[in-house]
């Protein structure tokens, strides 16, 4: 070992071990090497036992993997690279041609439309229930439903479900299947926080982890957490398959923000309250949707099964006003900024015509603005609104 190059790559210094700090150590790797051969040829990564390749997982993606499931109230967890790539990962893995998937039809809009870009094109179809209405979905499940999604509360317009009659609804039309159907809940908005989604009956839960778990709108990541052994290597085997990967960066900024994660949310979830509240009282303002309003949709279910709101409410205008109005009152807000995502440092704000991302329809003529909470002071935020509801009267 003379020479410099092989020297330096095969250098024999061993840091003392016992290190120890806040933060979990970052591990890079796509390779990974074996003690000797029966290591390579024995060791195990889906027991989570040994290291293999990269892609199978590093101490610091083991570590993540194993707060996630812990902040879910699960025992397992798969990382996706994004909260729409888990999404997709779970219709994957458990539906195949000849299959029907059921989705809310308040869900998040892009899972819908994988559903309808990818899956209808391997001859699975889906179709959409309300999810407000357990009977809807007692009526569209079939012989070919395998998966049903849930979401609680529903994107956008935020109408908290009765999510143990939904999965009461699923298991009794369940009953004496071969292969039982599946539900799987996006748990973006609750984070594990605001209720407890395995004590409500779902199957599997899925977050985009891009949301509170990162909290710094600079991270995109997903997770699938499940309780079931079995149901977590039929996540874990297709996401193999695909090779799907999360980067050990990325990783690490998530591991940083779950120390904060319960602060942050009990933080923005009080903020969010105060301002819900106040918009509800502001001239031009037909109705505000978040869960912990009384009149919000779903209110009681919320107070049932929920202990937090989240960051997000959402608008929706009297019907004589009108979209020009609307995106002048958006673009006059000076701390809210426009943008997708949430749960970030930043308040923001998006117009949406929920009639447009609506199957079974939507009761209101006039339209809505979701607000995003963040960190800001409440008083300047409530300022900041002040200053530009004007604008909604011309
Ligand atoms: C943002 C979001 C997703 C997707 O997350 P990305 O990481 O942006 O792909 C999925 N579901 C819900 C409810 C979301 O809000």
């Amino acid at each position: 070992m003379n020479k410099l190059s092989t020297q330096l790559i095969h250098h024999p210094y061993k840091p003392p071990e016992g290190f120890e700090a806040v933060a979990p150590g970052v591990h890079k790797a796509s390779t990974v090497i074996f003690p000797n051969v029966h290591a390579l040829r024995t060791y195990d990564w889906k027991d989570k036992s040994g290291y293999t390749y990269g892609l199978h997982g590093t101490p610091t993606t083991f570590t993540l993997e194993e707060r996630i499931a812990t902040l879910e109230g699960g025992t397992h967890c798969v990382l996706a690279p994004s909260g729409l790539a888990a999404v997709a990962l779970v219709d994957m893995a458990f539906l195949r041609t000849g299959d029907e998937l059921l989705i809310p039809d308040n869900a998040y809009g892009p899972g819908k439309t994988f559903a309808a870009g990818e899956l209808e094109s391997w001859g699975i179809t889906h179709r959409f229930y309300d999810a407000m209405d357990p009977a809807d979905l007692a009526a569209k499940i079939s012989p070919a439903t395998r998966l049903v999604w849930l979401e609680a509360p529903g994107s956008i317009t935020l109408e908290f479900p009765d999510v143990p009659a939904l999965v009461a609804v699923v298991r009794q039309a369940s009953q004496g299947r071969e292969r039982p159907i599946v539900t799987a809940l996006d748990n973006t908005w609750g984070a594990g926080i605001a209720f407890a989604p395995f004590e409500l009956g779902v199957d599997l839960s899925v977050q985009a982890l891009t949301k509170y778990p990162s909290g710094g709108a600079d991270v995109l990541m997903g997770s699938v957490v499940s309780r079931d052994e079995a149901l977590h290597r039929t996540v874990l085997l297709c996401h193999m398959r695909l090779g799907l990967n999360i980067g050990v960066n990325d990783a690490e900024l998530v591991l940083r923000g779950l120390h904060t994660i319960d602060l942050r949310y009990r933080a923005q979830d009080a903020a969010t309250r105060e301002l819900a509240a106040w918009m509800q009282q502001q001239p031009g303002i037909a109705q505000v949707f978040h869960p912990a309003l009384p009149g919000s949709p779903g209110h009681a279910h919320w107070q049932r099964d929920a202990r937090a709101a989240g960051c997000l409410f959402s608008a929706a205008f009297d019907a004589a006003i009108s979209q020009e109005r609307i995106d002048a009152f958006c673009d006059a807000l000076k701390l809210f900024k426009l943008g997708w995502s949430w749960a970030g440092p930043i308040s923001l704000c998006a117009p949406y015509r929920v009639p447009s991302i609506r199957s079974l329809g939507w009761p209101h003529a006039g339209g809505l603005v979701r607000f995003a909470i963040g960190l800001e002071h409440v008083e300047d935020l409530r300022a900041d609104l002040a200053q530009a509801l004007p604008r909604l009267q011309s």
